[in-house]
């Protein structure tokens, strides 16, 4: 059990990169996968303390990937961050739904993101 590991499931190569090297700058070890099944299988192996999940992925995405890491014994006590460029009031709702504990918007604030995302790891969730 790494309790500084987070795992990037992000198939925009360029979120990816910045998010990736901002969370390694601050401390951070990285897992990344560049869609949701791979990012399951590192889920399980590795058990990550955090998910930041983007929610719009090729082949199954972000949500249906969010409701099978919380079914699944192995993978349900993780902290999933829904990580999205939409800012609809539904989306963040349905995020929540399938069991996120808070979401953070794209594009990526360079100088906040590393502590909007340190702030996770001991925030309760969020079901405002
Ligand atoms: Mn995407």
């Amino acid at each position: 059990m790494h309790s500084n590991t987070i795992l990037i499931i992000e198939d925009n190569e360029m979120n990816m990169e910045i998010a990736s090297h901002l969370l390694e700058m601050a401390g951070f070890t990285i897992l990344k996968a560049e869609e949701g099944e791979s990012g399951i299988r590192l889920a399980k192996e590795y058990q990550p303390s955090l998910i930041l999940m983007d929610m719009h992925l090729p082949i199954k995405d972000g949500f249906e990937i969010c409701k099978l890491l919380k079914q699944d014994a192995k993978t349900n006590h993780i902290k999933i961050i829904a990580f999205t460029a939409q800012v609809l009031e539904e989306e963040r709702k349905n995020a929540l739904a399938c069991g996120c504990e808070g979401i953070i918007i794209k594009p990526i604030e360079v100088e906040s993101f590393a502590c909007t995302v340190a702030s996770f790891f001991d925030a309760k969730r969020d079901r405002s």
